[in-house]
């Protein structure tokens, strides 16, 4: 199992080696070269499995035997997947109205995000431990990622995590969750901008390959392919569950299952239509709130930017460069590099871009989709509310809209995927008129000391950024750490 780069610039590399990478050197997006593929015969042997389970059967695909061999693999899974608040690390709920929602919200952060971070991170941890290495992991968040980055590597010796997140776009929850962790492996920078203006000077940082060795610096946000192929046993899971693959029979056809996913860096889709790859027979759905790049791409071959980000009541999927689109163009293509460079260069510059016909057809073909609008979102979690006593988080209610508003195909099953816990969006859950319990650990967080970095519109973020590399890299040489906030 080797990788290469969406935009044909870069083949052959290991696992540890695109691990360790954010972007390709070439700019483009590391993916498996070769994308197994499951006989139904494996499918139906698997149907038993718990999800811990298959995600080592998942990573093993991916991961080598000579990067990391099975026993240390297994244990590191184990590891990273033991600290979840339900058993088996995620839950499946069956409700009124054929309602199946798979929470995948059980880690430290609430949110799906620490599922692929907590295994992500412990590999980064094995190899850097291997290596006597350190790496420096350099994140801009919607709001989730950055939380998860830091309760995953708090602490570790080996690992410093710089996070940037937009200042007043985040939730409270969301907020404390990153700036409540004190340990001084951990670097949080409050930006007066969105996730998107954050994502031009990181990408040129990562860009900076001189910067990026010397630092060891990495990337954990959905760039990382590891990430997306740990994602891969959500959609897997969801099948194996809900299909009923394992009462069929040898050649028979085996069923169909529909996804529905809350979308916004397309990740979670990313990794959907590697499943699909792989020979699953699932029907993708992404559903997006009123930043709706990716429905207007699938619905009209339109993938460009509107001219703002839109605050909604379902912050982490306000996003209007869904990077991960790049890896599904990748796949659809038929893997043509040269064709995924020409797009997306012209779509980095110009922030527009028609999609060919034969891709749009390929896309329109691979996905549906559909947008909802912060009244939506609000009608979707009072029915399921109301129909349940079941509280749905505003990102997961943008896809029990899509269940209450279409009727799955006659003879398959739907599965609409739960991205956070209701209680990281207290203001959404308000704006519904719905009232919640909050755990003790939320209520915790609002009393506890802070630290974060303000960068301000109009000043150099990338320098700003690029000194706190340096003075972290200086303080790991001398063996403490001496700037100050
Ligand atoms: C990150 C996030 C998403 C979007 O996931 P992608 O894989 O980037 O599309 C959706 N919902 C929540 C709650 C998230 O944190």
């Amino acid at each position: 199992m080797l990788y290469c780069s969406t935009r044909g610039g870069v083949q052959g590399w290991a696992f540890r080696d695109v691990l360790f990478s954010g972007y390709a050197p070439d700019g483009g997006m590391f993916m498996p070269e070769v994308v197994p593929r499951l006989s139904h015969d494996t499918l139906r042997s698997w149907a038993g499995l718990s999800y811990p389970e298959l995600v080592r059967e998942v990573c093993s695909l991916f991961i080598p035997e000579h990067q990391i061999p099975r026993r240390d693999l297994e244990g590191l899974v184990s590891e990273a997947l033991s600290k979840f608040s339900v058993p088996g690390a995620v839950r499946l709920v069956q409700m009124k109205e054929g309602l199946s929602i798979l929470e995948l919200f059980h880690g430290e952060t609430m949110a799906f995000k620490d599922l692929a971070m907590t295994c992500t991170v412990r590999f980064l941890e094995y190899f850097l431990r291997k290596e006597s290495s350190r790496a420096t992991i350099l994140v801009g968040t919607s709001g989730d990622t950055g939380g998860s980055a830091i309760c995953s590597a708090r602490g570790l010796a080996g690992v410093d995590v710089v996070v940037v997140f937009p200042r007043g776009r985040i939730t409270q929850v969301q907020e404390r969750q990153m700036t409540t962790v004190l340990e001084d492996n951990i670097h949080v920078f409050a930006a007066d901008g969105s996730s998107d203006d954050i994502d031009v000077p990181l990408r040129r940082l990562f860009a900076d390959q001189d910067l990026v060795k010397r630092h060891g610096l990495m990337s954990l946000n959905s760039v990382n392919v590891s990430r997306i192929l740990v994602q891969v046993a959500h959609f897997l899971y969801a099948y194996l569950q809900l299909s009923g693959v394992e009462h069929t029979r040898g050649a028979e056809a085996v069923p169909v299952l529909e996804v529905v996913v809350p979308t916004g860096g397309a990740g979670n889709i990313a990794a959907g239509c590697i499943v699909k790859h792989m020979g699953v027979p699932l029907r993708l759905v992404a559903m997006v709130n009123s930043n709706d790049i990716v429905h207007r791409a699938v619905q009209s071959a339109d993938f460009s930017m509107a001219t703002s980000v839109k605050k909604t009541l379902a912050p982490a999927i306000d996003i209007q460069d869904p990077y991960n689109m790049e890896r599904v163009f990748w796949l659809l293509s038929g893997k043509d590099g040269a064709l995924v460079k020409e797009l997306m260069e012209e779509f980095q510059s110009s922030h527009h871009l028609a999609l060919p016909e034969t891709l749009h057809k390929g896309l329109s073909a691979l996905l549906s989709s559909g947008s909802v609008s912060d009244n939506g979102i609000v009608e979707a979690m009072q029915r399921c509310w109301k129909e349940n006593q079941y509280l749905v988080c505003p990102h997961t209610a943008v896809a029990v809209w899509h269940h209450y508003h279409t009727q799955p195909r006659p003879g398959e099953k739907r599965c609409c995927i739960a991205t956070a816990s209701p209680a990281k969006f207290q203001g959404a859950v308000e704006r519904a008129g719905l009232t919640l319990d909050l755990p003790e650990g939320v209520k915790a967080l609002g009393s506890r000391a802070t630290r974060c970095t303000d960068l301000e519109s109009g000043e150099d973020w990338e320098g700003l950024l690029r000194e706190r590399i340096y003075s972290i890299g200086l303080a790991r040489q001398g063996g403490s750490l001496f700037y100050s906030d």
